[in-house]
């Protein structure tokens, strides 16, 4: 016979914390309180497969369910001294529900079920208390109308406010027995109005009720949006549990509270609770009344002159913290506690792990760690790598005001305030002028980088999480919401209509990237701080991390933040963004727009020096690290400019006709630019551009060693290589520039490697090997071109996909690993065969997403490279990643 039943309670219980699955979160802790001796009220719960099983026998129990609970009910019954519906003696009991995960959306709990007119009665000669008794009476008629016989909750409090109103009283707490005894009838005559039949009175009726409500609220619309939103399957169930109620609401030396182990804001090691002396249940959260701190010092830093329960129940309060720093101690990790006093006695009504902010998670980690509670390996993993980007970004303040206008994607963390600029120049000129800068753009382009870098934050209407605007924001760690599609732009108009409001160019906005919120006027915000914590934290997942971390940096700005961060070196510089700053884009589209090859070098020559001076100072903030230079990928169209203006200005500077340009554009003009002629396919064709791009790099090292007697080896890349043939006929004539320069190719002064960014790439891993030292997976590209799918364009039907089960994740953030990871552990394979020594790394997005970087310790990369941002998260994950592969975890 299936055990549906397990009691708990008077010392020791049935179940225990391990059986979570089978209990929920709830039952299993009560459970393995009761089991260490704490003070338990008795009580049992239903399993969660028994929710299963209702569901699966079409909202029926089985058979033996009934006799099981009887037989628990009668154990409560016997512990509690109690019998449920004795007329003179009656057991009250609670019935709450319990799921594995938390989950808000499912029925609420139930107090004092198994009263009615003959029990109250009971219970007040009983207590000696009749006015207790009426008010626990009125309690369950409304909570258990509301949550199991969907009767509105606030019918019940029109009733009692005007009750108030018309007693003049104004504190439930001033009602008197007389007073509850009158709600009470006008509860149950609101209970027959409502529903045409009266309360139930039969307790056994009222329990079995308020069970069915309980499974039954696990198929309720809130329930199943939750857990769709938090990918909770439905099988799990629900567990309900059954329990003695014990009364908070007794008189002056009766309480009910709920308290943290450690400050859930700070991590700070000291008792951080409520409590509220003569109240029941949900009175501590509901707000009717304030609730008043649990510890003296905390009362006396709040500046508060309601007493602490240290003050007004010294023993209790003693013994309730030696039972908090017990169950810390028994679970290893802060928890979130609830009790209830009754008549000076303490009962234990809950605990589990507690919920923290991303700072207190960290501090907690670390202190625990250093009072030997966990060990390190086991702080290192408690903490959401991704959770330690909240902690560099600034934070909206949680306490001020806002005005949320719309919600877009959370495409880069951090919250932003600044006036609502539309176009990237005049981005540049505000932010020049001193203001605080928010573009806002339909979408962003390559031309906008300056822009974007200008302003504190970045809002678009159109893209995804890996539009170009959240990409480059993320890189920059600039705020951004990307995606908020209610928004409509009139660059024109220069206004922005959100609903019904219109703001207009010059307007305060701010943005929170962690959230997608956008709002009117300025919300003051919290400047990040790296802790002592933070420190040690990345200290440990330092000395534990196998892989390198780099960082994907090109101006002098990123490379600093990304050393600042710890970054080991840089594994991606593109050097096309170099090619947009404004001293030098003109020279490049002189470049592009010329008609021969002596015009190209002419044009080039003025570029050289300027690159040369880029490379000059990266290499100098990076001292000695490796760093990975991309030679030119984008397609040159992109370089080409867009506006009348700027076309005018460019023809006037090249001294040509507009026409002549935009010839020259629909030259260029292709149908599939991300497939076309760009990467190494411009080097094929233009050989003078990777030339120059070559001498700028190995001048560079020249300069450098000469200046500060450091030497460094530039890792020269190939972008987009799907054949071996390319690399040889690039390698060879960078080969010939360092010849040129009296530096001997294969000296080990510079090594030349290669992007694996095409699935053909990965297939002919081998073949490139032979003349690739490195490689370098460039996975934003190699996951468009194996799924066959453009990232700028996949937004608008990702959610479908996802919902549909199609992915899981979205392939841009976190690595496929069946399909582009079996590509990458192949190109891993082949290529060590052939080069035992072949550098490995990545470079795409992926190099800052944890369950990524989990895959590339997975198949043994070198290191990742992500953006500055990034590092941090990159470190720990690394570090996360080695701990879970070894081999006792
Ligand atoms: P939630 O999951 O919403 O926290 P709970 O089942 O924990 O719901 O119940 C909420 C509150 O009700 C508890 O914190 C406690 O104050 C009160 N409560 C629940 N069961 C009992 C009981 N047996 N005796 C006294 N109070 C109870
Ligand atoms: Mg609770
Ligand atoms: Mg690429």
């Amino acid at each position: 016979m299936t055990k549906w039943v397990y009691s708990f309670g008077d010392g020791h219980a049935e179940g225990a914390a391990d059986l979570k699955d089978l209990l929920g979160g709830k039952g299993a802790n009560l459970a393995e309180m009761s089991n260490l001796g704490l003070p338990v009220p008795p009580g049992f719960t239903i399993t969660t497969e028994l929710c299963t099983a209702y569901y699966a026998a079409d909202h029926t129990y089985p058979d033996e369910l009934a006799a099981q609970v009887d037989a628990a009910l009668q154990q409560i019954e016997d512990t509690a001294g109690a019998k449920f519906g004795d007329p003179a003696n009656p057991l009250l009991v609670s019935v709450r529900s319990g799921a594995r995960a938390s989950m808000p959306g499912m029925m609420d709990t139930v107090l004092n079920l198994g009263l009615n007119d003959i029990t109250v009665e009971g219970l007040a000669s009983l207590s000696g208390d009749a006015r207790f008794a009426y008010d626990s009476y009125r309690r369950f008629i409304q909570m258990y109308s509301d949550v199991v016989l969907d009767v509105d909750h606030y019918l019940f409090e029109d009733l009692l406010d005007q009750h108030k109103d018309v007693a003049g009283l104004t504190l439930d707490t001033d009602l008197g027995v007389d007073d509850w005894k009158e709600l009470v009838g006008q509860f149950k005559a609101l209970v027959q109005t409502e529903l045409g039949r009266s309360f139930p009175t039969d307790p056994a009726e009222q329990l079995w009720g308020a069970v069915g409500a309980v499974f039954g609220s696990w198929r309720n619309n809130r329930a199943n949006t939750y857990r769709r939103l938090h990918n909770i399957p439905e099988e799990w169930g629900t567990a309900v549990n059954i329990q003695a109620m014990v009364f908070g609401n007794m008189g002056d030396d009766s309480a009910t509270g709920v308290t943290f182990t450690r400050n859930p804001t700070t991590g700070e090691n000291v008792i951080y609770g409520e409590y509220l002396i003569n109240a029941q249940g949900e009175d501590v959260v509901a707000g009717i009344r304030t609730p008043q701190h649990l510890s003296k010092s905390a009362r006396v830093e709040a500046g508060d002159d309601l007493p602490s329960m240290e003050e007004v129940l010294p023993e209790t309060y003693a013994e309730l913290s030696t039972i908090m720093h017990d169950l810390e101690a028994h679970y290893r990790d802060m928890q979130d506690i609830e009790f209830t006093v009754q008549s000076g006695k303490l009962w234990m009504l809950q605990t589990r792990s507690g919920k923290r902010t991303a700072p207190a998670a960290l501090k907690i980690a670390v202190d625990m760690a250093n009072e030997g509670v966990i060990d390190r390996d086991e702080a290192l993993l408690r903490i959401d790598a991704e959770s330690l980007d909240q902690l560099l970004h600034p934070t909206l303040d949680p306490q001020a005001p806002k005005k949320v206008l719309t919600t877009g994607l959370p495409a880069s963390p951090g919250a932003a305030s600044g006036i609502v600029v539309f176009d990237a120049d005049e981005a540049e000129r505000a932010s020049h002028d001193g203001h605080s800068v928010i573009l806002v753009r339909i979408e962003t382009s390559p031309e906008d980088i300056h822009g974007m870098h200008a302003s504190k934050g970045i809002l678009t209407c159109r893209g995804g999480m890996t539009s170009h605007a959240a990409v480059v924001a993320r890189g920059m760690g600039r705020p951004c919401v990307s995606g908020a599609g209610s928004l409509s732009i009139d660059y024109a108009a220069r206004t922005l209509k959100i609903g019904s409001t219109t703001i207009k160019g010059g307007d305060t906005i701010t943005i929170d990237g962690s959230t997608g919120e956008v709002m009117l006027g300025t919300v003051k915000t919290i400047d990040p701080k790296m802790s002592e914590d933070f420190n040690t934290l990345m200290e440990w997942a330092d000395a534990t991390r196998r892989m390198i971390v780099r960082t994907n940096a090109e101006t002098p700005a990123d490379a600093r933040t990304a050393r600042e961060y710890g970054a080991q070196g840089i594994g991606l510089c593109r050097t096309e963004h170099m090619f947009f700053e404004s001293d030098r884009i003109s020279a490049v589209r002189e470049m592009i727009l010329a008609e021969n090859e002596a015009d190209r070098r002419k044009a080039l020559a003025k570029i050289l020096p300027m690159q040369r001076q880029d490379f000059v100072e990266l290499f100098g903030i990076m001292q000695g690290l490796p760093v990975t230079i991309r030679l030119l990928d984008p397609p040159l169209h992109e370089f080409l400019p867009k506006s009348e203006e700027e076309l005018a200005e460019t023809a006037k500077q090249a001294g040509v006709s507009v026409a002549t340009i935009r010839n020259r554009a629909n030259e260029l003009h292709e149908f599939n630019p991300m497939l076309g002629h760009r990467g190494c396919r411009l080097g094929i064709s233009y050989p003078e551009i990777y030339e120059m791009q070559a001498q700028a790099i190995f001048e560079a090292t020249v300069a450098v060693k000469e200046a500060t007697g450091e030497t460094v080896v530039p890792e020269i890349m190939i972008p987009l290589v799907g054949s071996r043939r390319e690399l040889d006929i690039l390698k060879a004539r960078i080969d010939g520039v360092a010849t040129d320069l009296g530096i001997a190719p294969d000296s080990g002064a510079y090594i030349v490697g290669t992007m694996i960014e095409l699935p053909r790439a990965a297939l002919m891993a081998g073949d490139i090997a032979e003349t690739a030292e490195f490689f370098s997976f460039g996975t934003n590209d190699l996951t468009q071109t194996t799924f066959g799918l453009s990232r700028d364009d996949s937004a608008s039907f990702l959610e479908d996909y996802i919902r549909h089960g199609i992915f899981t994740r979205d392939p841009f953030v976190t690595i496929d690993r069946e399909g582009v990871g079996e590509l990458m552990k192949m190109a891993v394979e082949r290529g060590r065969s052939v080069r035992k020594n072949l550098k490995l790394g990545i470079c795409g997005e992926h190099g800052g997403d944890p369950d990524s970087i989990q895959f590339c310790e997975d198949i043994g990369l070198d290191y990742v490279s992500c953006s500055p941002y990034r590092v941090p998260i990159a470190r720990l994950a690394a570090a996360q990643a080695v701990i879970n592969n070894r081999d006792d975890r």
